[in-house]
């Protein structure tokens, strides 16, 4: 049990929101003209996605998948498991995985192999942080709003306990 976890901010609800109509805009550029699916990753990414496709400029459709929870369900090669899949049909479609944040990379690897084996026209991550400093796999972040080193980030979907995630901003959390 926790007590008195001290929240240090990192972005506030203002400097996300700037930087997501940011990358909102660079990815409307960069698919005019192209059946865009935004895949997100719960439960993380759930705030995220839906003030995302709010600033994009082109149609998108959208669903979900849920890996199972971290730790029991990765091996060392990047095999995910789900415990709940896309409904629609990728194939054809230009995907775009929205997550919430990388650490390892092995979730996205795992998800990028996944999707790719279904015959998408193409396959690109887009990540609220891209946190760098444990990453084992070489997947590339392609549109990302916050770079960081390290540390347990919390807010804005992102969960310590399921708790946290309704902040509007996002903190580190020092235990
Ligand atoms: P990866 O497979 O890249 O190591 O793990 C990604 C997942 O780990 C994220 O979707 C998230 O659920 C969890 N995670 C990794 N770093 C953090 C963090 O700093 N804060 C929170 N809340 N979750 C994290």
């Amino acid at each position: 049990m926790m007590t008195n976890p001290e929240l240090v901010p990192i972005l506030t609800k203002e400097e996300i929101q700037q930087k997501i109509v940011d990358i909102a805009g660079i990815i409307s550029r960069d698919y005019a003209g192209k059946e865009l699916l935004l895949i997100g990753i719960l439960k993380g990414a759930f705030i995220f996605l839906s003030d995302l496709v709010r600033h994009l400029s082109i149609p998108a459709q959208i669903d979900f998948v849920r890996a199972s929870s971290y730790g029991d369900t990765m091996s060392s090669s990047g095999t995910v498991t789900l415990a709940h899949t896309v409904q629609i049909d990728v194939r054809n479609k230009h995907i775009l995985l929205v997550e919430d944040i990388v650490d390892t990379g092995l979730t996205l690897s795992g998800l990028q192999k996944y999707f790719l084996s279904q015959g998408p026209a193409s396959i690109k991550i887009c990540a609220l942080i891209d946190k760098y400093e444990r990453r084992e796999t070489d997947i590339r972040v392609d549109y990302t709003c916050h770079t960081t080193h390290e540390g347990f980030l919390v807010g804005y979907g992102l969960d310590y306990a399921e708790n946290y995630r309704g902040l509007p901003g996002i903190y580190h959390l020092k235990i």
